[in-house]
């Protein structure tokens, strides 16, 4: 139906060649590889990252492209579609330095530069991508993976794809200035096609869980609610340090290693908090023994009793999440839960696809009626990690 194509209609889909053109009309010359790395969704394991738990995030059909190549010099441009007022010319010992936008791009260069990257070439980078910047589905991650990626291959480094997941964390971390984790970008880096990744933030393992939901008709949609709560930062540090106070308050190193009968021991607010995190660890569990026993429908409810306990116990949620994700089950979702932090952002919707269409229009409808912000559907399709993409230039004449 055509609102799936809502989603598409206000993002630019960009192809390799779209990227590797951008490049040589901006450089003067052929880039020497375009390399491609996608956004990602998280399906459930909200908060628990920060507690050593697990999370299950799938890539999603949506990239960051960046076309590269090496200068003999020690110079860095960077360039971007999606910010082009804002080209940066830079050097490698400025790296740490770099503000904006490119702090994403140029980040991670100086992380793997840290990390040992051999040699000491400038770049040439463009950057284009389609993975909407802001909406929950990680376009930083998909530049830094996109970014790293390309710098490692053409420089013929010998690091492995955890090595440049950290150093895409690292540039967020450390020159961005954002405390994110590791998941976003071991998602882009890591995941398979049609699968979902099972995320230990303790230990960084992780194991591939095939989400199977073209084989039973199912689709997933994210709706961007475009509300930006003025207290999402002030409000994830509240609940990051409740985490802690109530992992202290048990005796344990963190959430994760809490047990549902331990929560007798709390009350209040450290309750309710511990409780989100306990509940949502046990819900990813059963998630994955739904998809490995070939059940994805039944991931359903998982989804929605993980936006209850968001609502309830850990007070992250805003009226317009609310509102969509009613509409959505009210016209045939499986389940609906918001997405990331929380106070605004984006929901995940698991659904038929005959129902896309009729939910796209519910919640657009619903958010009209109860005077939020337009939203803005996409639908996304689990896809593979960063990869290079097969190109060559043009042959000249
Ligand atoms: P999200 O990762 O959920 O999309 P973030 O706030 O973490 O949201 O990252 C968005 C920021 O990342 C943008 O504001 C921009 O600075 C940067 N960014 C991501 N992708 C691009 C891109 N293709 N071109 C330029 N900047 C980008
Ligand atoms: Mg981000």
């Amino acid at each position: 139906g055509d609102f799936l194509a809502s989603g598409d209609s206000v993002d630019a889909r960009l192809t390799t060649p779209d990227v590797a053109a951008a490049f040589r009309e901006a450089v003067g010359r052929d880039p020497e590889g375009v390399f491609a790395a996608p956004g990602r969704v998280n399906l459930i394991g909200e908060h628990t990252d920060h507690n050593d738990g697990h999370v299950l995030p799938f890539a999603i059909d949506r990239h960051c492209r960046v076309a590269a190549a090496r200068r003999a010099d020690d110079t860095v441009t960077v360039r971007s579609a999606q910010a082009p007022d804002e080209a940066v010319t830079t050097t490698l010992d400025a790296l740490p330095r770099a503000r904006g936008w490119s702090a994403y791009a140029l980040g991670t260069l100086w992380a793997l530069r840290e990390a040992g990257l051999p040699g000491d070439d400038g770049w040439d980078l463009v950057v284009a991508g389609d993975v909407p910047l802001g909406s929950g589905l990680s376009s930083s991650a998909a530049l830094e993976c996109a970014v790293a990626l390309a710098v490692a291959e053409l420089s013929g480094a010998d690091l492995d794809r955890p090595t440049l997941a950290r150093a895409g964390r690292r540039a967020e971390n450390d020159v961005v200035g954002a405390p994110v984790g590791i998941m976003d970008q071991a998602a882009s880096l890591l995941c398979r096609e049609g699968a979902a990744l099972l995320l230990d933030c303790r230990t960084l393992e992780g194991q591939d869980v095939a989400l199977g939901l073209d084989e039973v008709g199912l689709v997933t949609l994210v709706v961007d609610t475009r509300v930006r709560h003025d207290l999402a930062d002030g409000g994830y540090a509240d609940r990051r340090a409740a985490c802690v106070a109530a992992a202290e308050a048990l005796g344990v190193p963190a959430l994760r290693d809490a047990t549902p009968a331990m929560l007798e021991r709390l009350d209040g607010d450290l309750l309710r908090r511990a409780r989100h995190v306990v509940t949502e660890q046990a819900r990813v569990h059963r998630v994955v023994a739904l998809l490995r026993a070939g059940r994805p429908a039944e991931v359903g409810p998982e989804l929605t009793a993980s936006h209850a306990s968001l609502r309830d116990d850990f007070a992250v949620s805003v009226p317009a999440l609310d509102a969509v994700v009613e509409a959505a089950l009210e016209h045939g979702a499986l389940g609906a839960r918001l997405v990331g932090g929380g106070f605004g952002g984006s929901v995940l919707v698991l659904a038929p696809a005959s129902a896309a269409e009729r939910i796209g229009e519910a919640v657009v409808r619903r958010a009209a009626d109860d005077g939020h912000p337009e939203p803005v559907v996409r639908a996304v399709r689990p896809a593979g990690g960063a990869r290079r993409e097969p190109w060559t230039p043009a042959p000249r004449h």
